[in-house]
């Protein structure tokens, strides 16, 4: 990375960034029920980013990248982070830019990559995540989704469920199984297919936390072009564990904890104010809160130590990434738990003027965050494949 990287980093965003937009909360599908203004400044800065490269700026220039280091992304996000607002194109690509896409640029064709990439890179194309099904979840490889190959094309019948997303995508990768007679993990393909088609269903399913397109989603002879499987026939199972990796591992990237830091801390005292002898008033909460701000500097420590290592190729990344998803998962629900306790009762408020749109999106978010311990696989399966991958303990008398 060039020394004055971040300077030029700075400097675009500031030319860039349309002034209507900083601290306005853009969420997961752009900003909500916004003004005008908003929605056309979003919409101009999505092309600024595009245009640039940075929706992905990791992946290649041809393919809508702007071929940068993993280091030079990083600060890229937290330059527009500082600015007051956030890189929209990786939530607009819905699964595209953290997920399927690193797996395409793995496992795809230079066809696959030209046709599906650029596509993700600039926002426009949304993806979904066709895995689990309704008795297939952490044991994934007893999927029932079947694809039969006909002259023009592959034919998809089954239910997918807890399909993020699935209403509002354009695209869906799915799991399939291929080769009924083979051993359950042998005979599963992943299938890239528009979700726009007759043959598919979508039934939104309500979050504890709210509305979401949060989906189930019924294939009902849809179809796939023969050229849409990613990685070899009956070879899925490689191409989705590569992909659950990148999804862990774009889940152990939130953004800059020193901000969070200070926002957490600031809270504190102003809800909960300060002891006569200076420090926060209630002394059990000041351990649980300094316990947490140190568990959040070891995690934001840890990633920066693996990042280097694997820079200098000591430690293979993917090796961590379950490691990194329960410590990162620690570390969030242990931090909006401690937000809604030092708001007390105006951390409990659903609706009504008596809360500010902080207390609101407090408890929405102490809600939503408990989903991180299931999605991307569980907490306990992340447990398991730490003993077993990492630590090289022997198999549990469970089999998965
Ligand atoms: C917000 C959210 C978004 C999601 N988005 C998607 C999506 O876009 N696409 C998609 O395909 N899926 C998605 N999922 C589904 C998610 O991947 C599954 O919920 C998850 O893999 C667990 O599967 P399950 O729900 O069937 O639970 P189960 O597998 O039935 O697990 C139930 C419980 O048993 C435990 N358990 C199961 N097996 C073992 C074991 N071997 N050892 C120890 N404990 C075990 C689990 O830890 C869990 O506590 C999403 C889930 C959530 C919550």
């Amino acid at each position: 990375m060039s020394d004055n990287f971040k300077a030029v980093a700075q400097s675009w965003v500031a030319q860039n960034l349309p002034k209507t937009l900083v601290g306005v909360d853009i969420g997961m599908y752009g900003p909500q029920s916004s003004t005008p203004a908003v929605l056309e400044a979003f919409e101009l800065w999505r092309q600024r980013l595009a245009e640039k490269g940075w929706g992905a700026p990791t992946w290649p220039v041809e393919y809508g990248g702007a071929g940068l280091s993993d280091a030079e992304a990083k600060v890229i996000a937290r330059v527009i982070h500082k600015a007051g607002s956030m890189n929209p194109i990786p939530y607009l690509a819905g699964m595209g830019v953290t997920m399927v896409g690193p797996t395409i640029l793995e496992y795809g064709t230079p066809e696959q990559c030209a046709r599906h990439l650029p596509g993700m890179a600039s926002g426009e194309m949304r993806w979904c995540l066709g895995l689990s099904e309704p008795n297939a979840g952490s044991d994934l490889a007893s999927l029932a989704t079947r694809a039969v190959k006909d002259d023009s094309g592959w034919v998809l019948n089954g239910q997918k469920t807890w399909t993020s997303g699935a209403n509002k995508s354009q695209w869906c990768g799915a799991l399939v199984r291929t080769d009924p007679t083979a051993a359950k993990r042998e005979g599963i393909s992943f299938l890239m297919l528009p979700m726009d088609q007759a043959g598919i269903e979508t039934r939104p399913i309500r979050l504890i936390a709210g509305e979401s397109p949060f989906c189930e989603t019924f294939f009902n002879d849809a179809r796939a072009a023969s050229d849409d499987m990613l990685g070899e026939l009956n070879n899925g199972w490689s191409v989705i564990k590569r992909l659950l990796q990148h999804e862990r591992q774009s889940q152990t990237n939130a953004p800059p904890t020193s901000t969070k830091v200070e926002a957490i801390e600031a809270l504190a005292l102003q809800y909960v104010g300060l002891g006569p002898d200076g420090t926060l008033l209630d002394p059990d909460l000041r351990t649980r809160l300094a316990e947490h701000l140190m568990e959040a500097a070891a995690h934001d420590l840890t990633i920066g130590r693996i990042m280097a290592e694997a820079k200098s190729g000591n430690v293979e990344v993917s090796a961590t990434a379950s490691i990194l998803k329960n410590s990162a998962t620690d570390v969030a629900q242990h931090r909006s738990e401690l937000l809604v306790e030092i708001m007390g009762n105006q951390g409990v408020g659903w609706e009504g003027d008596a809360f500010t749109a902080a207390e609101l999106h407090t408890v929405r978010e102490w809600l939503g965050v408990k989903a991180m311990s299931i999605y991307g696989g569980t907490y306990e399966v992340q447990k398991n494949i730490i003993a077993k991958n990492i630590l090289g303990l022997p198999e549990t008398t469970q089999k998965g």
